[in-house]
């Protein structure tokens, strides 16, 4: 059996270690004599599935005593709700639109309040992240919204970059780049990720949320759209995701087993660097945003032609690196370079990288 290297925007690869473990549980979980997809969410097997990943995210993210963890359906998508029907209370809320995903969460949060883009970089078609400054943010906003990775474009907004009002809770969508750097997750009232990108497979989103920002909110609210329900309730207010939530787990005891999010981040870094160093030394590969603002989750490039763009997906594919086509709105090639994407693909990325450009130039 040959497993390719997959460069999927999401769902995205998946630790080798993690599907093993699966496969081998699958038909009976430790002397359960059933698949956990088969179990009732109120077992105690399933309890503990659940409690463990719910304390090894702590661990690994260093998540303060002050915050819930959450495990929620509707994707990130449904956060783009969730956050102004639960947050608001003075009406307004800022934004900061330095992609589609910001400007998707912007545009659902028109629906509930008055929401303002403090800076967008759309005028450059989101080829940079907009440097925020307090002085450009409302000190009365119901919150402060913000990417710190923008899966489309390639750019991602750096823990130490980040600032907002001690007294306006800060939303960070951080659904492609949760768990690959470290961020400090004190400085912010909630953080939500789609689990599908960096974590697990996808029908699980995880809320990580400060209690104080959880109330009891306007009555006429869906009861599933209420973080109060699902935080009184330990995300067993409904059945849950049980089996992406186990998957999850097992990508967090994954990560710890490498050193945690710390030892990530460096090796993410230097996979980064390799492809970036083999983009900025070819006459051919050009990288298309600023470089300070560089995701090191998803990397776009381009040769400037389409048809050669065209061909070295193609040819990358025949050669088991696939899903490089970049979004469709933007061309080109991305290769996502989560967590779980090994350095001897990137390595045989930028191999193959430097053959076609020999053979095309
Ligand atoms: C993929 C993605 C989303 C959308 O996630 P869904 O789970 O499909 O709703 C939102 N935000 C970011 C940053 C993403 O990468």
């Amino acid at each position: 059996m040959a497993r390719v290297f997959n460069f999927s925007a999401g769902p995205g690869t998946l630790p080798e270690e993690v599907l093993r473990q699966a496969a081998e549980e699958m038909l009976d979980y430790k002397g359960s004599g059933m698949s956990v997809m088969e179990m009732s969410h109120r077992s105690s097997w399933y309890e503990d599935i659940h409690n463990k990943a719910i304390s090894d995210l702590r661990e690994i993210m260093r998540i303060p005593d002050n915050y819930k963890v959450l495990f929620l359906q509707g994707g990130a998508h449904q956060q783009f709700s969730m956050v102004p029907l639960n947050l608001i209370r003075n009406g307004k809320a800022d934004y900061l639109v330095a992609g589609v995903w910001g400007k998707k969460a912007y545009q659902e949060g028109k629906k509930f309040l008055s929401a303002k883009v403090v800076a967008s970089s759309e005028d450059k078609k989101f080829t940079y992240v907009p440097k925020i400054d307090k002085s450009m943010l409302s000190e009365d906003a119901d919150f402060f919204h913000i990417t710190t990775n923008n899966t489309v474009y390639g750019t991602r907004l750096r823990d130490k970059d980040i600032v907002c009002h001690d007294n306006v809770p800060l939303v960070a969508d951080m659904s492609s780049n949760i768990l690959s750097e470290v961020y400090d997750v004190s400085k912010f009232g909630m953080i939500y990720a789609g689990a599908q990108k960096n974590m697990g497979p996808a029908g699980v989103t995880v809320v990580i949320i400060r209690e104080d920002l959880i109330q009891e909110i306007d009555e006429s609210v869906p009861t599933m759209l209420q973080y109060k329900i699902h935080a009184d309730n330990n995300s067993l207010y409904n059945t849950p995701p049980c089996y992406s939530i186990y998957i999850c787990g097992l990508v967090f005891e994954w990560i710890k087993k490498k050193g945690g999010v710390e030892a990530i981040q460096k090796i993410n870094e230097e996979k980064a660097k390799l492809l970036y160093d083999c983009i900025d030394s070819s006459n051919l590969f050009k990288g298309t945003v600023e470089k300070y603002d560089r995701s090191i989750m998803n990397v776009n490039f381009v040769t400037g032609n389409e048809e050669l763009d065209k061909k070295f997906v193609k040819e990358a594919a025949e050669r088991g690196l696939v899903n490089l086509k970049g979004y469709r709105t933007v061309g080109g090639m991305r290769a996502s370079i989560y967590n779980a994407m090994p350095i001897e693909g990137v390595k045989a990325l930028v191999e193959f990288m430097k053959e076609f450009e020999e053979k095309n130039s």
